[in-house]
């Protein structure tokens, strides 16, 4: 006869869940496959020892003890409860069938007491697996507060003594349920006031705008300017902008986390990645490896959160060239034999780059080093379709970062992106004045521009307008300057815009 049941299995860096299988049939030997044979020994004697104390037989048998997963788990002491309660299945004390679906940890003492083993309570805890669908955890003080979570709420009873886990399984008695306070409960709250970042910036209004509209639209920004103007500063200041989050969306953040080995403690903040320009593709969209396990790329952790890539042109091409379905929130597909997955991280994407490799061009020919081969040669990467899929294009200079006043307060500006957002999300409607249609059909004639382009100079000029107007009003009117402001915000659009051909 076969007994399964679930257990706590404490391991560096994760614990984990370890599933014991107990087999039983003629003879009088004891095996153990999957820990040490001298820690499966100790354990027994220990249960055996509890039994006698506790007045519970011990049954003869050849036993093979088999626990997964196997040659992993540090501390053992954590399996002797659902050990023994897989013995007392075997002697028809406890009902079988309801040990695949118990969920149990801690060590027993020689009299039947339950404890947790010495360390865990602090030890490195421990992220909680998805959701166990189990009957009951059944869990002794010390271990309670941290395990309880694993399990469907009001799941984790309070179990500190060998016989309290006999009554409740044969049905004669009740366990407390143990009061927990859900991790969520428990996060961190966002403030992101208390950020230096944005206190510390010198913006022209119409980038502040710029900020405030990429924030709201959730639209890829692309910045681009001389060395020294603070570019990668305003994109961390960005990430104040962020909206702090949700229950659910901490949750997909988690799993994108726990999936690549990084800890994350419950918090509102928004994620924020700042890849170096040497990360290559495959760490910016994942991998599945051999064994079909997904490694999650920079994209992904970035998912409710900022991706901020500095000096895009320093990635590589393939890097740049994969930007280019998530940059128009596409999702894109890993796949590695026979195992594949789509991704569709939802965030922010803000990348910086320098307008040449010596990074002052915008300054004039004076201060530039760089041929205007080697300055076209340097903006090829961004040009065409990828610079295209950043719906808004800021450039910034050495003069306009000097003579640029200090920003708002972040609160206004925070309270702007939100009465904005949850006034679009009503769906108002939209109406574009003639003046307006003009200079965006201008704009499309004069740089040629591409469908896409257009949408995003239609998608920049609307919310330009929402900014601009009262929240709430029933129609948004889009009117020449939203339209002028979206045309300034598409350099890319622009042949050779380095020479700064001006709309006729
Ligand atoms: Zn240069």
């Amino acid at each position: 006869m076969l007994v399964t049941t679930l257990g706590y299995g404490a391991a560096v860096p994760n614990a984990c869940v370890a599933h014991i299988q107990l087999h039983r049939t003629q003879g009088a030997r004891f095996h153990v496959s999957g820990i040490p044979w001298t820690a499966g020994r100790n354990a027994v004697s220990r249960i055996y020892a509890a039994f006698e104390c506790c007045g519970l037989p011990r049954l003869a048998g050849a036993f093979t003890l088999h626990i997964r997963p196997t040659d992993y788990l540090k501390d053992l002491t954590t399996l002797d409860l659902p050990i023994a309660l897989a013995l007392l299945a075997h002697a028809g004390i406890v009902p079988s069938e309801a040990l695949p679906r118990i969920f149990s940890a801690g060590e027993m003492g020689l009299d039947g007491q339950i404890r947790p083993p010495e360390g865990i309570q602090n030890g490195p805890e421990s992220q909680a697996p998805d959701t166990l669908n189990v009957d009951a955890l059944l869990l002794p003080d010390g271990l309670g507060r941290v395990l309880a979570p694993w399990g469907p709420r009001g799941k984790a009873l309070r179990t500190n003594h060998l016989n309290q886990a006999v009554a409740y399984l044969t049905g004669l008695q009740s366990l407390p349920v143990i009061a927990t306070k859900t991790r969520w409960n428990e996060r961190e709250r966002w403030h992101p006031e208390d950020g230096q970042q944005w206190h510390g910036l010198r913006l022209s209004p119409l980038h502040v705008k710029a900020l405030g509209i990429a924030a709201v639209g959730q639209l890829p920004l692309l910045i681009i300017g001389s060395a020294g103007t603070g570019k990668s500063h305003m994109a961390r200041a960005f990430h104040q902008l962020l909206p702090g989050l949700k229950a659910e969306q901490f949750k997909e953040v988690e799993h994108a986390h726990r999936a690549k080995g990084i800890p994350l403690s419950a918090s509102e903040k928004p994620p924020l990645r700042t890849p170096h320009h040497q990360c290559t593709a495959a760490g910016l969209l994942g991998t599945i490896d051999q064994s079909g396990t997904w490694m999650p790329g920079e994209l992904s952790l970035a998912h409710h959160g900022l991706l901020c890539l500095d000096e895009l042109c320093e990635f590589s091409r393939d890097c740049i060239e994969a930007l280019r379905g998530p940059l128009e929130g596409e999702g894109f597909l890993l796949s590695r034999a026979r195992q594949s997955r789509v991704e569709l991280p939802k965030g922010w994407i803000v990348a910086t780059s320098n307008p040449c490799p010596c990074g002052r061009f915008n300054e004039g020919p004076l201060h530039c080093s760089c041929t205007a081969g080697r300055v076209q040669r340097y903006l090829q990467r961004l040009s065409g379709p990828v610079a295209e899929r950043f719906a808004l294009h800021m450039e910034t200079t050495t003069a306009e970062a000097a003579g640029a006043p200090p920003v708002p307060a972040l609160h206004t500006i925070r309270e702007q992106v939100a009465s904005t957002q949850d006034w679009l999300s009503t769906q108002p409607a939209v109406q574009t004045s003639p003046k307006a249609n003009r200079i965006l059909q201008q704009h499309a004639r004069t740089f040629n521009t591409s469908a896409r382009g257009l949408m995003h100079l239609h998608a920049v000029a609307r919310l330009h307008a929402a900014w601009e107007q009262r929240a709430g009003d029933p129609v948004i009117e889009i009117g020449a300057d939203d339209a002028a402001f979206a045309s300034q915000m598409r350099i890319f659009d622009r042949p050779r815009w380095w020479e700064k051909p001006e709309m006729p």
